[in-house]
């Protein structure tokens, strides 16, 4: 929003900003804040910057946490969910040393610019540019349960009262089971919510494209939006999902991005779109093409479908994201491409024809992503695939047009799985991360970080006794 200082102090000045908040993003990919007085905003802020306590953020053992935050003047924004005027800010992570601080190398926001960086020194491309599909779920109250359909919480999932099943004042209306998608009013009762959420995602400058109800009914949905550049759009992430959760806040429920939060329900992706420019062309078309995908279209395919299984420790991070990519619901399971395929991990729309909007989707990743690493990993594997002169036919994965989720035994033995768990991911990336290291685009202390963080979530999930065996075992 602003190109200097002097912009920013005269804004506060004249809108009656009160406090000056700084969005600094932690290693798994959450928003924290840190407030000033508005007066207090300076030129010192944006020099020396903030000092915080990295070990908190899980970037910095201990015993070296000092570090600096800068804020990023042309990511300002009012926030609007503040009764106190604010003024936001995302901002830039630095270490601390003499005489001049240098950037943190291992900053979600650093690691992204230095992947686009990476793009325009290989004279490939000067830009990707990327669309997520955010998928979610609204939830009046949650509190545990296991029962089929609303195990992991109980739900009045965004249903009227209308909807209360065995209850007095239950009229009749019911989303049906995997039953929601495009589902209009009485059954969709978030239609508000969505178009109050799309107008506050307009004021922040972003563009959406459409949202609707999703599969998975009631309270499941979605919005999309229009295209932007990898740093820009993780941004755009991180904003999208903190003004969703923040207006279902503010209407009473809960928002979540959580891949599966019902069993037997539709689970939530973060459908990624790409697409490559260079001098204002896009890269990807050539009429006599696959589904008239270009050379380059099918190499970058090539590298992330090569790159999948180590990619998923960053596109599915957590151990939920696995109970999501199971056959049945519209999540992938194997590594293969084909239009218009929802079964499939790389989708190709058979409605984007034209030229300039000729692209895929990568329909693996999911909302508990740190976007700044995944949008960077997926660009990286895609440029391997590019030198690499990577076709995706010859190395086997597809393309498949079929229905991937009920494959016979021959098929089954030729297409690959995707990983299964988190642990598994986690052992692919420790032997495939050379794509994303060897640049110097992820640090290798980055990835080593990263495996020790998420090591530590499957100890919890493989070695926690959950209700669900309780429920199972307890009185075998
Ligand atoms: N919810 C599905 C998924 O988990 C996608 C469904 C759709 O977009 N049609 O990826
Ligand atoms: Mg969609
Ligand atoms: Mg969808
Ligand atoms: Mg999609």
């Amino acid at each position: 929003m602003f190109k200097s200082l002097e912009e920013a102090k005269k804004f506060i000045e004249e809108e009656d900003i009160k406090m000056v908040d700084f969005m600094m993003i932690d290693l798994n990919g959450r928003w924290r804040h840190l407030t000033i007085p508005a007066d207090r905003f300076d030129e010192d802020t944006l020099r020396n910057g903030i000092g915080f306590d990295g070990s908190n953020y899980g970037f910095a053992p201990v015993e070296k946490s000092d570090m600096v935050f800068v804020p990023d003047l042309s990511t300002a924004y009012i926030d609007p969910f503040m009764e106190i005027p604010t003024l936001a800010m995302i901002g830039d992570v630095y270490v601390i040393s003499v005489p001049e601080n240098y950037r943190f190398d291992q900053d979600p926001r650093n690691v992204a610019k230095h992947a686009e960086e990476y793009l325009k020194n290989t004279g490939i491309a000067d830009e990707m540019i990327i669309g997520p599909e955010f998928e979610f779920h609204v939830f009046d109250h949650i509190s545990y349960s296991t029962e089929p359909h609303q195990s992991g919480f109980k739900i009045d999932a965004g249903q009227a009262d209308w909807n209360k099943n065995d209850e007095e004042d239950n009229l009749g209306y019911k989303m049906p089971h995997k039953g929601g998608y495009h589902m209009a009013p009485p059954q969709d009762v978030l239609y508000d919510f969505r178009s109050r959420v799309t107008m506050l995602m307009e004021n922040q400058g972003i563009k959406v494209k459409y949202h609707h109800h999703e599969v998975g009914g009631p309270g499941q949905l979605e919005i999309e939006v229009e295209f932007g550049s990898v740093t820009e759009m993780a941004d755009k992430t991180m904003m999208t999902k903190y003004l969703i959760k923040n207006q279902a806040i503010a209407e009473g429920r809960t928002a979540t991005f959580m891949p599966k939060p019902l069993y037997d329900e539709a689970g939530n992706g973060m459908h990624i779109h790409m697409q490559l420019f260079k001098d204002g062309k896009p890269l990807f078309y050539d009429e006599n093409g696959y589904s008239q995908l270009s050379d380059t279209a099918m190499y970058f395919m090539g590298g992330i479908l090569k790159h999948i299984k180590a990619l998923c420790a960053f596109t599915n991070p957590s151990t939920n994201s696995f109970k999501r990519l199971v056959p049945g619901y519209e999540a992938p399971v194997t590594i293969g491409f084909a239009t218009a395929n929802r079964s499939s991990v790389i989708r190709i729309p058979a409605y984007a024809k034209d030229p300039d909007k000729k692209r895929f989707e990568v329909r693996n990743p999911d909302g508990t992503c740190n976007p700044y690493y995944a949008y960077a990993a997926i660009l990286m594997a895609g440029i391997d695939g590019i030198k690499n002169k990577m076709d995706p036919v010859e190395a086997g994965f597809g393309p498949y047009d079929f229905n991937l989720y009920t494959l016979s035994d021959q098929d089954k033995v030729k297409i690959k799985s995707l990983p299964k768990t988190l642990d598994e991911a986690l052992d692919e990336l420790e032997k495939d991360n050379e794509f994303l290291t060897e640049s110097g685009v992820f640090p290798e202390r980055l990835i080593e970080l990263w495996l020790e963080n998420k090591r530590a979530d499957t100890k919890k999930h493989t070695q926690m006794p959950t209700p669900m065996e309780f429920d199972m075992y307890y009185d075998l």
